[in-house]
């Protein structure tokens, strides 16, 4: 029989609704045996008694609902991001707070490259912290004017590159004629590259050179990293491609014995038709295994509210922007939903704008009426604009909610001045009006929009602190215990598989973060600071400090 471990913590938060905190959890064959005190729990028979933890508080393992497992592979380039921020190794990268201080960085990466033709990549760049102003190829040939440079922005949709890379992708010269490139006053591009379409044929030249948002090998086991980091043990991979060559490398990463996380890629709803996609993940469903979960969607209704291509409602921008793009257009929703239900694929949608959001709610409510679907689980991924009445909406179509917590602090200074305006900027990512309305919760990062990190998220939607330290939308503030729940049942009932993960209990996976501290006994405002010792997943443990 499989040796059975108790281990001893200072205290355990199970989520357990009948014993809500213990002091051991018995463990066996990777899942949880009991909760209760070492003399019940020894009644189970032989046992080995682990008090590694005994100095440590131990929570339900966190359930990230909305990341991307392409940060893992972001770090191999350099992080010129604005805010200080993790790598996969532990290293603290400061944020830089003016172009001079990224070309200082890009300088010194630049000097330790040996191969002269080598691209030199960077990502994170976030120039509205900077006046929006544009970087152009001058300043980036400050770096070098032989070898290629390129920088992503932090949106993704936003590339910078240098001469040297704009004449390797043919675009040195007069008369480019392009929306997604500007031209300097000398008629040549000016250095920035706006959408997919401007980014695809320079991206190769200066280091992206698949498709962004795919991981790669050594990408995921990076981001495993960032998860133990983080105490995540489930995590989506929300808008991956999924190529059969895909699936194959992450199936045999995750079954490596050492592969810390269950991840969860949703195949995104892109290049393909409704039939298609909705085929391909039935096909794909079986392939899961207790380390990867597949067979299901990601669909992206509009852009991104700080990127101006949302989908806003009357009255539009505070700013006067002209409203966003549709992504995928209502017919194409609806012909999704409609197929993804009667096929019984859960999908989850991208509305950042509350009329993207109004769009899904229009266009799911007759495909339920035509597939009756009870616990469908359809989830709305950021619903930032949302407005009380599109939540009982959710509430009576049975949709869940994912809400993008961490904007109050990396983007609420700017929705309140520049594109919601204050009454609207209050009302973002309403996650009191959600609980109080009775729509089932998530909070999320959409790493690597921002940081991997629950507790941070957890802070974010608690506080709902700006990075001017402001608080906007004191109404829509949740208690730290909703705020707990959220990052761990919450985000696991919107993947349907709160029966498995989520919570301290009998008979589910014996995943844990363990914590320096005790969140429930903490000041609210130092939730983001309280030190993660690393998980246990499956059984498994995984010390940060090992890493
Ligand atoms: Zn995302």
């Amino acid at each position: 029989m499989a040796e059975t471990i108790i281990y001893a913590a200072r205290k355990i938060i199970t989520m357990a609704p009948s014993r809500p905190e213990v002091s051991h959890v018995a463990v066996r064959d990777g899942r949880i045996l009991g909760i209760g005190t070492l003399e019940e729990l020894a009644s189970w028979g032989d046992y080995r008694l682990d008090d590694r933890f005994a100095g440590k508080v131990l929570m339900p393992g966190f359930v990230e609902g909305h990341a991307h497992t392409m940060e893992g592979t972001l770090w191999r380039n350099v992080y010129v991001g604005w805010f200080d921020r993790m790598d996969p190794d532990g290293r603290v990268w400061s944020g830089l707070k003016s172009i001079d201080a990224v070309v200082d960085r890009l300088r010194e990466a630049e000097a330790q490259m040996t191969d002269p033709e080598a691209p030199l990549a960077a990502w994170a760049l976030d120039p509205i912290y900077m006046e929006n102003r544009r970087v152009t190829r001058q300043e980036l040939d400050q770096v070098s004017t032989t070898r290629p440079i390129g920088i992503l922005h932090a949106s993704g949709h936003i590339m910078n590159v240098n001469t040297r890379a704009l004449e390797l992708a043919g675009l040195m010269k007069p008369g480019v004629n392009h929306p997604g490139i500007p031209l300097g006053e000398d008629g040549l591009p000016l250095g920035p590259l706006y959408g997919p379409d401007a980014m695809t044929p320079v991206g190769p030249h200066v280091g992206f050179d698949r498709a962004l948002t795919d991981c790669d090998e050594r990408g995921l086991r990076d981001y495993g990293k960032l998860c133990v980091r983080a105490g995540v043990t489930t995590c989506t991979d929300l808008a991956a491609r999924l190529t059969d060559d895909s699936v194959d490398m992450m199936l045999r990463v995750t079954a490596e014995d050492d592969y810390p996380a269950c991840i969860v890629p949703l195949r995104v709803f892109f290049g393909m038709s409704a039939e298609e996609i909705v085929d391909y993940c039935v096909s794909l469903k079986p392939r899961s295994t207790e380390r990867l979960r597949l067979g299901r969607i990601k669909a992206v209704a509009d852009g991104s509210i700080q990127g101006f291509s949302a989908r806003l409602r009357w009255p539009g921008y505070y700013n006067g922007a002209p409203n966003g793009l549709w992504y995928t257009a209502p017919e194409q929703m609806s012909d999704l939903y409609h197929r993804a239900l009667a096929a019984g694929v859960q999908v989850h949608t991208h509305t950042n704008g509350d009329q993207a959001t109004q769009m899904a709610l229009d266009m799911l409510e007759p495909a339920l009426k035509a597939h009756p679907s009870p616990d469908h689980r359809f989830t709305l991924q950021h619903c930032q604009m949302a407005d009380a009445a599109q939540f009982r909406k959710m509430r009576s179509l049975g949709m869940n909610v994912n809400l993008f917590a961490n904007h109050h602090f990396y983007w609420g200074d700017e929705h309140y001045r520049l594109t919601v305006g204050p009454e609207r900027a209050c009302r973002m990512n309403a996650c009191r009006t959600a609980l109080d309305t009775g729509v089932p919760m998530a909070i999320h990062s959409d790493a690597p929009v921002t940081p991997l990190g629950p507790l941070f998220t957890a802070w974010a939607a608690v506080n709902r602190i700006t990075a001017s330290g402001r608080v906007q939308g004191e109404a829509e503030r949740i208690s730290v215990s909703e705020a707990l729940y959220a990052i761990t049942l919450g985000a696991a009932y919107t993947l349907h598989m709160d029966g498995e993960v989520g919570s301290i209990e009998v008979g589910k996976r014996a995943d844990f973060a363990v914590l320096d501290s005790d969140p429930t006994q903490t000041d609210p405002m130092a939730l983001k600071d309280i030190g993660v010792w690393g998980t246990v997943q499956g059984g498994r443990v995984f010390p940060a400090s090992a890493l």
